[in-house]
C-alpha cells in the first residue's frame, strides 16, 4: 500500500524538494499568466521548396510573466502538462490559432497558409479535446482543413485513449502531423495505427545533411516513406541555404526553420501574406 517503503521522504533530496518547490512557484504562476492574459502566440512560416512560398505556420506559444521577456515553452510547458494546466493553456492556444487563421483566410484568400498547432499528451487524454477544436473551428468559421494538430510519438503511447482521440480528430477533417518524427523507437508502428498526414522530419536529422552519406541516406530514407505513404513531409530546423537546396534534391517539398524565418507575431505574417508569400 501506499504507506509502505520506509521512510520515503528521507530518501527525497534537497535538490528534489527546491525542484518541486519550482514547479509548484512555476505552476502558480501559470494559471495566474493565464487569466491575465500573459501568453501570445507566435508564428513560424512552413515554406514550399524550392522557391520558399509560405503554405504553413506552427503556433508556438510565448510566456511573458508581468508583461517582461518571453520565457521558452521548453521551460513552462512540462509544469503545465504535469499540472494538468495545459488542457486549459491547450484549449487558449487552440481557439487563439483558429481565430488568427480565420482572418487570414478573409484577408489573404488563396493565399492563406495551413495552421499547425502542437498538443501535448495530456490535451490529447482529455475526452473533450476533440468537441473543442470542433468548437473553435465552428466558432471562427475555419474549415478543419485548414488546421493540422501535431502530435508526438510519446503522446500517442500515453495511453490507448490518445489513439481514438487522433482518430476523431482525424474523423473531423484535420491534418495530423507527427512532430520529430523519427526520434522515437516507435515511429513506424505508429505510422500503421495513427491516421497521419503529414511527417515534420526532426533537425537532428536535418542538421546532417551535406555531412557523410549515412546521414543523407537517413534523410533521404525519411522523405521516401513520407511520399510512399501519400503524406506531406515538412524539414524542420532549416538554417543554412546549402541544407534547403540539398533537402529539395533530396526529395523534400516543405521546410521550416531559421534560414527561412523565426516564429513572428501574427500581424508580421499578415505582411508576408500580403506581399509575394517567398521567403
Ligand atoms: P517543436 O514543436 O519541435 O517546435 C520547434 C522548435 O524549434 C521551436 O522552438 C522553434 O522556434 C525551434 N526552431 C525552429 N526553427 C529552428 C531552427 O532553424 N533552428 C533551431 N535551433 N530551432 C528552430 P520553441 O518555440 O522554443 O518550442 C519548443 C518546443 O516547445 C516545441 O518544439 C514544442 O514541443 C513545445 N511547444 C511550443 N509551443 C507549444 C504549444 O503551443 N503547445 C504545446 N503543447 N507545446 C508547445
Ligand atoms: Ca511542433
Ligand atoms: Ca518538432
Ligand atoms: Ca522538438
Amino acid at each position: 500500500g501506499k504507506q509502505s517503503g520506509g521512510n520515503r521522504y528521507h530518501t527525497h533530496s534537497a535538490a528534489l524538494d527546491a525542484t518541486a518547490e519550482h514547479h509548484a512557484h512555476i505552476a502558480a504562476a501559470l494559471r495566474r499568466g493565464l487569466e491575465l492574459g500573459e501568453f501570445r502566440l507566435v508564428y513560424q512560416p512552413i515554406v514550399e521548396l524550392p522557391h520558399g512560398i509560405v503554405q504553413g505556420v506552427e503556433a508556438l506559444v510565448r510566456w511573458h510573466p508581468d508583461g517582461g521577456p518571453a520565457v521558452s515553452p521548453a521551460e513552462f510547458i512540462p509544469v503545465a502538462e504535469h499540472t494538468g494546466l495545459i488542457v486549459d493553456l491547450g484549449a487558449w492556444i487552440i481557439d487563439t490559432a483558429c481565430a488568427d487563421a480565420a482572418a487570414w483566410h478573409q484577408r489573404h484568400r488563396d493565399n492563406a497558409p495551413w495552421i499547425s498547432v502542437n498538443v501535448s499528451a495530456r490535451q490529447l487524454l482529455d475526452p473533450e479535446l476533440p468537441a473543442q477544436v470542433a468548437g473553435s473551428l465552428h466558432r471562427h468559421g475555419l474549415e478543419p482543413r485548414w488546421l493540422t494538430l501535431e502530435i508526438t510519438e510519446t503522446a500517442v503511447f500515453a495511453g490507448g485513449a490518445a489513439v481514438a482521440a487522433v482518430q476523431a480528430l482525424r474523423e473531423l477533417g484535420t491534418g495530423i502531423a507527427l512532430d520529430d518524427f523519427g526520434t522515437g523507437h516507435s515511429s513506424l508502428t505508429l505510422l500503421r495505427t495513427c491516421p497521419v498526414t503529414t511527417l515534420k522530419v526532426d533537425k537532428s536529422f536535418i542538421d546532417g545533411l551535406n555531412g557523410t552519406a549515412q546521414q543523407e541516406a537517413i534523410a533521404t530514407s525519411l522523405s521516401g516513406i513520407a511520399s510512399t505513404l501519400a503524406l506531406r513531409a515538412v524539414a524542420e530546423g532549416v538554417e543554412s541555404e546549402a541544407q534547403a537546396d540539398r533537402l529539395h534534391a533530396l526529395g523534400y517539398r516543405y521546410a521550416q526553420g531559421f534560414y527561412f524565418a523565426k516564429p513572428v507575431p501574427p500581424d508580421q505574417i499578415d505582411g508576408i501574406l500580403g506581399a509575394n508569400r517567398a521567403l
